[in-house]
């Protein structure tokens, strides 16, 4: 291609193009110093200054309170699916605990590996109905002695998404990692979200813990300093060397979202871009949505062809025009177009145009 594509991947996934130039513009030399922001120290002052403003405007676009830290770490939300049983577990009071919402293969992960450090008890579970859907809440078998309940606000495989966060009486961790950002929360009703930047903030290597300061402290003795997060707080995350350019990337793109109108602004173009294609799928005879219509993701919409023999020309002839990456994941087959904050509306219009295209001509 002579020119920019649609890239409708999963992640690590399209960045705003404006982004993408000013890092170029300041690759060579950023803020004068003579030298690119990859090259100079983490501990410095100018990039000190690029991460305390990175932290200060996103707590400003989440509207984080001062009762919460944020960490920005390396490891990813898999590292972080180790990290915060070893950092919250020892808080339930019969032992090492939590509650579990599988809801798709990323809180199937989550559980599994937490499972290493406790009781990984599975409150409720979707796995029968393929995970299309979200176990009703009043069906949720929460336990009493769950140091806190964990669920992923948007499974970014089946494109399911939680579209309010539940209220539990226990500390509620999320697996933000798809759809941070896409969407106004209220943080008071979280304990800790986390994830991996690579779909809706920046490049990956970084990942970001939003953390409820009482949370902090009560870590396993055994947990690897860098993954204590008592100890990244008071060292500004800085315990180690952290992800430079991730977060100076992930600072370009905050500025970026402020400048659009923020969290509630690029909410509003979302449910016009999901519905833009969730229209399309139910007005077709060809496509077909599996996910439940009240928990369909803004972010990840999932989809299949009636004809299954038809996929590959439907990727293909979608890959020609630039539509790319469209393909759904391997374990469930089908087609996902990912379409986070900086997929601009033009991209999901010409992917519809496209899809009623193929159908004319089936
Ligand atoms: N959770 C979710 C919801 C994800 O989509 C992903 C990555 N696709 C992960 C966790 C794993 O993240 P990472 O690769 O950053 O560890």
């Amino acid at each position: 291609f002579d020119r920019r594509v649609f890239n409708f991947a999963p992640g690590p996934a399209t960045l705003p193009e404006e982004v993408l130039k000013q890092a170029a513009a300041e690759m060579l030399n950023w803020n004068g110093l003579g030298m690119g922001v990859m090259e100079v120290s983490h501990r410095g002052k100018p990039f000190m200054a690029c991460y305390e403003e990175a932290i200060a405007d996103l707590r400003e676009l989440m509207n984080i309170p001062d009762s919460y830290a944020v960490l920005f770490l390396q490891g990813g939300a898999i590292g972080e699916n180790a990290a915060i049983p070893m950092n919250l577990m020892p808080l339930a009071k019969n032992g090492p605990k939590a509650d579990f919402i599988v809801t798709g293969i990323w809180t199937e992960k989550s559980a599994k590996e937490a499972a290493k450090y406790g009781q990984a008890h599975i409150a409720a579970t979707s796995a029968a109905t393929g995970f299309n859907s979200i176990p009703d809440q009043k069906d949720w078998q929460l336990s009493d002695d769950a140091a806190y309940v964990h669920i992923c606000s948007n499974e970014t495989v089946g494109g399911v998404e939680f579209q309010n966060v539940p209220k539990v009486a226990k500390p509620l961790v999320a697996d933000v990692s798809s759809n941070i950002l896409s969407r106004v929360w209220d943080i008071n009703d979280f304990g800790v979200l986390f994830g991996g930047a690579q779909k809706n903030i920046g490049p990956a290597g970084l990942s970001i813990v939003v953390v409820r300061k009482d949370l902090l402290g009560h870590a396993m003795p055994i947990t690897p300093m860098v993954w204590d997060w008592a100890k990244q707080a008071e060292n500004d995350s800085m315990l180690n060397t952290p992800p430079t350019y991730g977060i100076y990337l992930a600072g370009l793109v905050f500025k970026w979202l402020k400048r659009q109108g923020g969290v509630a602004a690029m909410e509003q173009q979302n449910i016009a871009k999901s519905n833009l294609l969730y229209d399309c799928i139910d007005s077709s005879s060809l496509f077909t949505s599996k996910v439940d219509k009240n928990c369909r993701s803004r972010m990840n919409v999932t989809f299949y062809l009636n004809d299954e023999s038809l996929n590959d020309a439907f990727v293909e002839g979608a890959a020609k025009l630039g539509l790319m990456n469209i393909k759904g994941h391997k374990s469930v087959g089908g087609m996902r177009a990912s379409i986070y904050n900086a997929m601009p509306i033009a991209g999901v219009k010409a992917l519809v145009e496209y899809m009623k295209e193929f159908e004319r001509g089936c």
